[in-house]
């Protein structure tokens, strides 16, 4: 694997890549199974593979979120070579990344004014303009993004990416702990206490989709009050939405799907899954 700290010394190399397929999976590193099934489908699908790690500023609303927010490039690394990915992006330098790139403002038509939006003010043009940027500089074929965080998806592929032209947009099933903790990086911050109590999250989730409900204010009331038993989780929020406009959806049928936010440990875990019956 080549590994780069430099964008003039990616962009070199990649340039003597001409003609080839470019996957990209961009991440802010603390790599898990999660992301290494991203890599491995970029490997099936493309020719060359190319991860990002880089805890981009712009996109925590919180700064202590962003000063705790795990960093281990190095393991990452080693676990990117095992996998088989073929570069390594990896900036040292944040100026350096936006060095000649104006921040954008851009319009997301609502998909941004719920959920993650609403409790993360400006997350979403943060999250943008990095993702943006990344896109400018690696000049992906395929990138990879996961359902775990759904929310960026959808901006992803209804806003960012439609400035590139040739770019698709492969969304990845959510990996989960055999509990169905879906993995992320903040799970290593839970104490083993809260990493137990974090499981209750999926349990609650699937298990609020098997009662048979029709509206989602049943399964709205079903799940608070379930979330409620729960000691030491704190649910920031629990919404039904339809699965494109991300917008609340009162009747409950294939295109719903059940967003959450709680707080475990002061450790700020997202899910979600689809309305399937
Ligand atoms: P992050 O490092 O958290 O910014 O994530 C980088 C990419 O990996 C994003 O596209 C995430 O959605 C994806 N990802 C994170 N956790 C998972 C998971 N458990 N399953 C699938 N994809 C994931």
């Amino acid at each position: 694997m080549k590994t780069f700290t430099t964008t003039a010394a990616l962009q070199q190399y990649l340039q003597s890549l001409q003609g080839k397929t470019i996957g990209f999976v961009p991440t802010m590193g603390a790599l898990h199974q999660g992301h290494l099934s991203l890599i491995a489908l970029s490997l099936q699908q493309t020719d060359v593979t190319v991860c990002s790690i880089f805890v981009n500023p712009t996109q925590f609303n919180n700064a202590t979120d962003f000063d705790k927010y795990p960093r281990t490039v190095a393991e990452d690394a080693a676990m990117l070579e095992a996998e088989g990915c073929h570069v390594l992006y990896a900036p040292e330098n944040p100026a350096e990344v936006y060095d000649g790139y104006t921040m954008q403002t851009f319009a997301f038509n609502g998909l941004d004014s719920v959920m993650e939006g609403k409790f993360r003010p400006g997350h979403f043009n943060g999250m943008a303009n990095v993702v943006y940027r990344l896109f400018d500089i690696v000049k992906p074929t395929k990138a990879y993004f996961g359902e775990k965080d759904y929310q960026q998806l959808a901006i992803v592929q209804a806003i960012v990416a439609p400035h590139f032209a040739g770019l698709t947009i492969v969304p990845c099933p959510t990996t989960r702990e055999n509990d169905g903790l879906a993995m992320s990086s903040r799970n290593r911050r839970l104490s083993s206490e809260g990493r137990a109590t974090a499981a209750h999250i999926p349990q609650i989730l699937f298990g609020t989709t098997k009662q048979g409900f029709t509206t989602a204010a049943q399964a709205k009331a079903y799940a608070e009050a379930e979330f409620a038993k729960i000691q030491g989780l704190m649910l920031e929020y629990f919404e039904i939405a339809d699965k494109n406009s991300l917008q609340p959806a009162d009747t409950l049928n294939s295109h719903s799907r059940i967003f959450i936010a709680a707080f475990v440990d002061d450790v700020r875990l997202i899910d979600n899954i689809a309305f399937s019956w």
